[in-house]
């Protein structure tokens, strides 16, 4: 039997071997460039530009091995993946591509005798499609594919199937290169009866590979336009292609999952094969789920709140949930990572690279949700049996709001909960709390902007404000509309230096001076996409709406250094911890900078050191930092970061510290680095799993901090009367010192202590012929209650020592008792013990000559005391 890998490598060598194509390795899973895109879905992605034309590759013919995801989108398989056995979160796509070179023929040609005459697959068993036309886009059938399966292939031509827009038309998502498509589907019922089966969702003939025709590109708004040139794009699923030359019914019997069922089979101590149905697919789902976080998580993803790190969060926390299925309640997922390197690490080796880390990652998320799974399910369990009492069958709207907001279990996972229930969710209540939610969140913000909707605007002109404060701090204009909010006027400028509040920066701040009157600008925001000052009037606003216009530079100068040493700390974290580092959000105020970002683990002071230097080092080179607009796709060509998530127009400004950081921003910065003087971390915390902050100051803040240390660091030198350098060793030094008085201080309270042993015994409370001694201390060692107890034995007869110590309103006892009671009267230290803690609402033990105990209730020392008496007599 072949195996996996070497299916591969036959695909590969075919193409490149006989049919002169060259090999392109796969491109990382995690589009960084595209923020159109959350993951790659399909080979074509990275061809993109080529049959867009708007880039080229030295090679007209490719084959490759594209690794691939499926879970957002256009293309989601998720609800299938597990339940059946042939969709994958995941999944590798061995593609074939033209580049304007051959067209159809070749590529129905080539696939046919890869099939059938090198792999030998048996010829009444494949099926091909081709597009039937599609009226509402104008297209005919494709004709020309029909009769070139007839002719170039000695398929059974009963076996040429026309299909709809919706199999084989093929479009990679709303907008972008598509065409006609033909697909390959193989037909594994025993009798080959499968012909109805054909594009009918049936485990029994599945699609293995499809050759598209790329001759459009869909635009927004839908149209289709002809592309200059026309491309063949094939895909065949690695994993189905491999069940069928293996003669499996199921991807998951290939040797490409059985290794990972394997190891989940011995984690949960149940083989796959000796699994009911429904556990089956349990092995099943999280055999995926971990195949598609790994690959992802090496290519740079982070689970995360938002976007593309929820997609992870949200894959993570099912697979998490079905491990409770098979009683897995400790974080397991990541232990399964070792072997699905182990199963794909030859093709793709940054999976090697990276195994340490993702298993760091997925454990560590692993550990955060299951604090509050179990709680979940609990509740979920419980609300699930009272609707049921009501005849209920959907799970309302606050619930899995709660669900997912206290509980952090994803919308989808709640879903899933509920369909096992054969319940469904109200999602659209779900939606609604959600945006309650985040309403809420927005009220709660500094100033409420939806109040500004019934302001009253005095308006002077029309037309939108023009932004010049990149260049310009100090200027004439007028102002086009204004209001009264409270004690606040709100002021909209036909020009302003002022910016507002974006992309991390502070608005500004500064003075609007008037003819009879003056606005001080306390602060700048966008309300409804327009430049609004916010300030306090004084005078009043008459006729003549001209302004001088003023920036706060004390305040704005700062905020440029800030800015601009964000840009180079960026690349500076991506440098030292490496590109899975991304913004996740960001202050630039004139006293300091804010950054966070998505990083596992706690950065080391060697890596901080690091970093600063580094920065610091890129400032002392005082290198020219450029800002120019150009196109989102020149801008990336050039290489330039592009936060994800954040909606770029077609047209972007770029800020340019070349080579050292290229980054899409609208804000404000220095014209050369060295304008920002020295650069200081000042503290690294964690906001939440996975995402760190780092803040930080620069220019006169950072020699602020800096004199400030230093200036403690010289009192300290005088108070300790050394030199800096050995001011650490002193004070270790001093705290050894100090540690060991103490010792020497408890030493001599013990001294005292035993001391007063035969004064205890005279003390001693008598019950018939034995003597009871108790003694109350405060604040002792337990240890020298017990060296009071032994020597309490050693002196006397026919006695009971009862020690309490009281400290922070919790007691300690030590209970002693002579050999010669143990003896005559059995009684023992330990179970006179045992019963008085449990009086004060404690517990211990220990033997029968000498025994402690701890307990919380003071107020029950009487009782206690009572109770030892009444056993003595
Ligand atoms: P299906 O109808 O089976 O979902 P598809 O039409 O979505 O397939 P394409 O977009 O044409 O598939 O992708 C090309 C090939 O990739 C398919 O022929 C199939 O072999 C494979 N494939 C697609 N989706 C998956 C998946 N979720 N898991 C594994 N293989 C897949
Ligand atoms: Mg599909």
């Amino acid at each position: 039997m072949k195996t996996a890998k070497q299916i591969r490598r036959e695909f590969i060598e075919f193409f490149e071997k006989k049919k002169d194509h060259t090999f392109v390795p796969s491109s990382p899973v995690v589009p960084h460039d595209d923020p159109t895109l959350l993951f790659i879905n399909a080979g074509m992605n990275q061809f993109k530009d080529v049959f867009l034309e708007t880039g080229t590759r030295p090679y007209k013919r490719a084959a490759n091995s594209q690794k691939c995801i499926r879970v957002s989108g256009k293309h989601n398989d998720l609800e299938e993946v597990g339940h059946d056995t042939y969709h994958h979160t995941y999944f590798e796509m061995l593609g074939n591509w033209s580049f304007g070179d051959y067209f159809k023929e070749d590529a129905i040609k080539w696939a046919w005798e890869l099939l059938t005459e090198v792999w030998g697959i048996p010829k009444e068993r494949l099926y091909a499609t081709v597009f039937g036309g599609d009226e509402g886009d104008g297209l005919e059938a494709d004709v020309e594919a029909e009769k070139l399966w007839a002719e170039v292939t000695d398929i059974n031509p009963d076996h040429i199937i026309r299909c709809g827009k919706k199999d084989n038309f093929w479009e990679m998502g709303e907008t972008g290169p598509c065409g006609p498509c033909s697909e390959v589907h193989i037909d594994l019922t025993p009798d080959m009866s499968g012909k109805d089966l054909v594009n009918g969702d049936s485990p029994l003939v599945m699609e293995i590979w499809n050759l598209v025709f790329i001759q459009y590109n869909r635009v927004k708004g839908g149209a289709l336009e002809k592309l200059p040139a026309q491309h063949v794009d094939t895909g065949m699923g690695f994993e189905r292609i491999v069940a069928v030359l293996q003669d499996k019914k199921s991807n998951y019997d290939t040797d490409v999952f059985t290794p990972i069922l394997d190891s989940i089979g011995k984690l949960v101590g149940l083989e796959y094969d000796k699994a009911t149905e429904e556990q089956q697919i349990v092995f099943r789902v999280i055999a995926d789920h971990v195949r598609m976080l790994t690959f992802s998580i090496s290519d740079g993803a982070m689970p995360s709140n938002s976007d593309r790190g929820y997609v992870l969060r949200r894959l993570l926390r099912r697979a998490a949930r079905y491990g409770r299925k098979l009683d897995m309640k400790d974080p397991f997922i990541y232990k399964i990572v070792e072997t699905v390197v182990d199963v794909n690490g030859e093709a793709f080796p940054e999976i090697v690279d990276k195994a340490d880390y993702v298993m760091e990652v997925i454990k560590s998320e692993e550990e955060s949700f299951n604090k509050t799974l179990d709680r979940g399910i609990e509740l979920f369990n419980s609300l699930v049996s009272e609707l049921k009492s009501k005849n209920t069958k959907t799970i309302p709207g606050s619930d899995a709001f709660k669900l997912y907001d206290t509980f952090g279990f994803p919308l989808d996972l709640t879903r899933v909960m509920a369909f096992e229930q054969d319940m469904d969710v109200d999602e659209a209540a779900f939606e609604a709390e959600m945006n309650q939610q985040k309403e809420r969140g927005r009220a709660a913000g500094k100033f409420s902007m939806q109040e500004d909707e019934k302001l009253d605007w005095t308006v002077f002109s029309d037309g939108e404000t023009e932004f010049v404060g990149y260049d310009e701090l100090e200027i004439s204009t007028s102002i086009r509309k204004w209001a009264q909010h409270g004690d606040h006027v709100h002021v909209v400028l036909e020009k302003t230096p002022f910016y507002a509040e974006s992309g991390g920066q502070v608005g500004d701040q500064g003075i609007l001076q008037g003819k009879g009157f003056q606005i001080e600008v306390t602060d700048t925001r966008k309300v409804n996409d327009e430049n609004v000052s916010i300030g306090t009037l004084s005078g009043s606003i008459g006729e003549d709406a001209s302004v001088d216009a003023r920036v706060d530079t004390a305040r704005r100068t700062p905020t440029l250094y800030n800015h601009t040493a964000t840009h180079l700390l960026h690349a500076a974290l991506r440098n030292v911890l490496g590109d899975h580092v991304q913004q996740a959000g960001s202050l630039v105020a004139p006293d300091g900078l804010r950054f966070d970002f998505t990083h596992f683990k706690k950065i080391e002071p060697e890596e901080l050191e690091k970093i600063e230097l580094i920065v610091n080092g890129k400032i002392q080179e005082n290198m020219p930092v450029t800002t120019y607009t150009s196109s989102f796709d020149e801008a990336k060509a050039k290489g330039a970061m592009a936060l994800f998530g954040e909606k770029y127009g077609d047209v972007v400004r770029v800020v340019d510290i070349a080579p050292f950081s290229v980054e899409l921003c609208g804000g404000c910065h220095v014209k050369a680095t060295g304008e920002i003087g020295p650069f200081i971390i000042a503290q690294e915390s964690s906001v939440a799993a996975g995402v760190r902050r780092i803040e930080a100051l620069t220019g006169p803040e950072a020699t602020r901090y800096m004199l400030e240390r230093r200036d403690i660091v010289s009192k300290l030198e005088q108070q300790l009367n050394a030199p800096a350098a050995e001011l650490v060793d002193r004070v270790q030094n001093l705290q050894e010192k100090t540690r060991q008085a103490e010792r020497d201080l408890q030493k001599l309270q013990a001294g005292q202590i035993i001391d007063r042993v035969d004064e205890f015994i005279d003390g001693a409370e008598k019950i018939g012929d034995v003597s009871l001694i108790i003694e109350e201390f405060e604040n002792v060692e337990v240890d020298m209650l017990k060296q009071v107890g032994d020597t309490l034995r050693q002196k006397s007869t026919q006695t009971v020592g009862f020690l309490v110590n009281k400290a922070d309103g919790k007691v300690n006892f030590v209970c002693a008792v002579t050999d010669d009671l143990i003896k005559d009267r059995s009684l023992k230290a330990g179970d006179l013990i045992r019963e008085a803690a449990k009086m004060a609402g404690g517990g211990g033990g220990g033997r029968p000559h000498l025994a402690t105990a701890g307990a919380k209730d003071a107020t029950k020392l009487p009782d206690v005391y009572e109770f030892l008496r009444s056993k003595l007599n």
